[in-house]
Order: C-alpha cells, then sequence, then structure tokens
C-alpha cells in the first residue's frame, strides 16, 4: 500500500543559487589557503568559533531569520545551498551548529519575545552556542520516559535530574533542556516542557564521556537543585512533546545527515584516477555512491522547499535520516571492500585515503543512533504508510 503521506515534490531547478553557491566555494577556498582550517576526516565535527564568526560575518548564520532578530530573510533552499557546501568542504562548523539548526528556529516558534531578543541576534553574530538535552540514561528512543523533573518554585523551576550523550555541553553556553514538570498521562506525552537553561548556572556539572575514537565529544549533564527562572521556559509548560518534536524536521532532513562521510568518498574518487588493480571497482563504486548523494541532495531540497512553504514534513525528514546515515555508514563499508590493503598502504598506497577510513570507520556507528535510530525511524515510517 502507498501512502499519501509520504510525499517528495521535484525539485524545480533555480540557477539563482548558483552565485551563492560560487560565493560559498570562493570563501572556503581562501579559508583553506589562509590556513584557517584544512578539510579533513573529522567532517563537520571540527569546532571553531573564529569560523564560526567569520561565517556570521558573512550572512550565514541565521539565514532565514527575521531581520529584527539578527537574520537575514534568505530562503530554506539558500540556506541549503550554504549548509551543502560548508560540509562538503569539511568545514569546522560544530559551534554554532545546533544553535543554527534547530535552537534558534525553535525559539523563533515558541520563544516569548524577550527570548528571541535576546538570543537569537547573539546566535546569528555566532556568539552564542547550544546543545540539544533530551536523552537520559534508559530514555534516548523513549523519550517520553525521561525523569529529570523541574518542580515550580516561586520565580522559576528547580531542575533535578541528569542528560546522557549530550554533544558539546563541555564547550557550549545554553541548552534546551527537555524535562517533566507534570503528570505524565495515559499517552506519557503530557506535563513535560522545555527551558533554556545556561550551562554556566550553579548545580550544573557536566562529565565528559569518550567517544569510540577516543575524543571527548559527548557528555552526560547532571542538575543538582539548578534554579531556571519563569522567563526561561519555552513555550507553554506541559506542551514540551509537541515542540520538541517540531524540531526533529530540522535535526533530520538536512545534509548533516548524509555528507558525515563525505571526505572518504572524494578519497576513494582520487583512489578512482590511480591505476591500481581495484580501479574498475573502485570507478564503479564512486558512480553509484555518487548517485545515491544526488538522491539525497534532491530529497533535502525537496524538504527545504516543504519548509519554505509552512510545512513540517517530519516523516518525510524521518525517511532522509534513515536513507542518508545509511549512506554515510556504507561509504567506509565500500571503501574496505573496493581498496585493497595493498592499495591503502605500503610505497604506493593511499596514505590520506587509509587515515580517513580508520577515522570514520571509528565514528561511523554513531551516524544511525545520534538524532534517532534506525529502528526508530523505520517505525515512524511504517505508521505513515499505515503498516502499523
Ligand atoms: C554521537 C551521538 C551524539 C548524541 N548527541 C545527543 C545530544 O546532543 N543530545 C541528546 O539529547 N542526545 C544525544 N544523543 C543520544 C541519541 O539521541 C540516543 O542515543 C538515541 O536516541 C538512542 O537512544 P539510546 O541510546 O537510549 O538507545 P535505546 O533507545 O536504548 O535503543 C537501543 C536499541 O534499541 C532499539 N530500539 C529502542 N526502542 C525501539 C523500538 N520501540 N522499536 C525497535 N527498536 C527499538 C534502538 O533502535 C537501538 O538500536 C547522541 C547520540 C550519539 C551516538
Amino acid at each position: 500500500m502507498v501512502s499519501q503521506s509520504i510525499q517528495f515534490e521535484p525539485l524545480p531547478p533555480r540557477p539563482e543559487l548558483a552565485a551563492l553557491r560560487d560565493e560559498v566555494r570562493r570563501f572556503l577556498a581562501e579559508r583553506q589557503s589562509s590556513g584557517a582550517y584544512a578539510p579533513g576526516a573529522e567532517g563537520w565535527a571540527g569546532y571553531d568559533p573564529a569560523f564560526t564568526r567569520a561565517l556570521a560575518r558573512k550572512g550565514w548564520i541565521g539565514m532565514t531569520w527575521p531581520k529584527r532578530y539578527g537574520g537575514h530573510e534568505r530562503t530554506a533552499m539558500e540556506r541549503l545551498v550554504v549548509t551543502e557546501e560548508l560540509l562538503a568542504a569539511s568545514a569546522p562548523v560544530r559551534a554554532h551548529w545546533v544553535a543554527d539548526r534547530q535552537s534558534g528556529p525553535l525559539l523563533l516558534k515558541f520563544g516569548t519575545e524577550d527570548q528571541r531578543q535576546t538570543y537569537l541576534p547573539r546566535i546569528a553574530a555566532g556568539e552564542c552556542f547550544f546543545c540539544i538535552g533530551m536523552s537520559e540514561a534508559d530514555s534516548g528512543s523513549d523519550l517520553a520516559s525521561i525523569r529529570t523533573k523541574a518542580v515550580k518554585v516561586e520565580g522559576g523551576w528547580q531542575v533535578n535530574g541528569a542528560k546522557l550523550w549530550t554533544s558539546n555541553a563541555h564547550r557550549v553556553h545554553m541548552m534546551i533542556l527537555f524535562a517533566r514538570t507534570g503528570e505524565a498521562g495515559p499517552t506519557r506525552r503530557e506535563g513535560v516542557s522545555q527551558f533554556l537553561v545556561d550551562l554556566s548556572s550553579p548545580g550544573i556539572a557536566v562529565r565528559p564521556i569518550r567517544n569510540l575514537a577516543g575524543e571527548q565529544d559527548f557528555n552526560e549533564v547532571v542538575f543538582d537543585g539548578v534554579f531556571v527562572p519563569d522567563a526561561m521556559l519555552v513555550g507553554e509548560e506541559g506542551q514540551g512533546w509537541k515542540q520538541v518534536t517540531s524540531e526533529l524536521v530540522y535535526e533530520r532532513s538536512g545534509p548533516d545527515r548524509w555528507l558525515s562521510s563525505y571526505f572518504l568518498l572524494r578519497q576513494l574518487a582520487d583512489q578512482a584516477k590511480r591505476k591500481g588493480p581495484d580501479a574498475g571497482a573502485t570507478r564503479q563504486a564512486v558512480g553509484r555512491l555518487a548517485a545515491h548523494l544526488w538522491t539525497l541532495h534532491q530529497m533535502s531540497g525537496s524538504i527545504a522547499g516543504m519548509v519554505e512553504e509552512g510545512s513540517l514534513p517530519n516523516t518525510e525528514a524521518a525517511l532522509v535520516k534513515d536513507l542518508g546515515t545509511t549512506f554515510e555508514r556504507e561509504i567506509p563499508e565500500v571503501v574496505r571492500k573496493v581498496v585493497p590493503e595493498q592499495a591503502r598502504f605500503g610505497a604506493a598506497g593511499n596514505p590520506a585515503l587509509a587515515h580517513a577510513l580508520d577515522h570514520i570507520s571509528l565514528h561511523a556507528p554513531s551516524f544511525t543512533i545520534r538524532g534517532g535510530t534506525r529502528e526508530i525511524l523505520r517505525g515512524i515510517l511504517a505508521k505513515s504508510l499505515g503498516m502499523r
């Protein structure tokens, strides 16, 4: 059975975007030749506040937001062009990524006027960075089971509990916290709320967790009697479920869900130019992966078009994330299969490819977990298709 509820409109040609794409490419080439950064296997994970501020000066953070909040009133398609180019060039965008991608849009939608005026201009200027405080121990996919509680006290809320896997909490300024503020109700989706939390507040401890590659990327964030003023409640008390799910379209549909291994694909394309015994299989693999990449680009663009028209295509975003992260994970597997060890190591080897393969292989398992696991995304799709 084919459902009407999953729909990707084809992208009409937008020749006017080519000039913007060229401008971003020129900017990135200049940054690379001045030594500001070098493209590498870490892809968009590089954290560089100076680079972020340079992007802000170009007007490439908060691109679609109203000018009165420091934004630039550009289109979602223009933002997509900029993000694709940044990620394809392994630009170090991590500092502002969450704030630009989802915390800012969340505040635009549900925040108070005061919250918008305080935070959006600082985000757009590349001066205020955010993290996402959703997951907890035993509560990742089943987000409604969170145990972190915010209890009403005079003038605000007192928060106790712990968030887990919080990317970047050790180096950003603010968290959007998802906490229980009331009874769960029969669906367990009632009585949850979102708060803006200043991570320098007394009572917050950020504890590092090392990932598979030994790097500190995510953390446990413990809240011990943390006071959060009333003014920091985002949206309505008890409406956190509706709000948090509306963030997911931004979190799941973008090129950051299919370009994490792009640097390795570029290395594979370079390998295909060598005349080794693997050349034929390598060329075929590059062709097949490039076709997948192009399809994902079209699908992401289609979602950007829908967002531009004011809809929130959560199901389509889940599909892009599932296909996109499967693609990101497949690239190191394909490279390992088609480029034999002797073509990677030794005198005639390709050390750049070998290094990228090692690095990305250690990170690839997380691609299909972060932002919602594969099984959860497929559950959403099955429901939309009327299969569950
Ligand atoms: C690199 C990385 C960065 C992250 N950054 C953040 C962050 O910044 N902020 C944040 O809040 N969280 C973050 N997360 C957490 C992430 O969102 C969760 O890990 C994810 O939602 C899965 O939750 P879990 O780890 O509790 O696994 P579980 O929910 O326990 O799932 C374990 C396994 O069971 C499967 N499963 C669970 N429920 C079902 C079901 N109903 N049907 C079928 N299968 C099911 C899952 O698919 C998975 O394979 C990050 C995770 C990673 C890996």
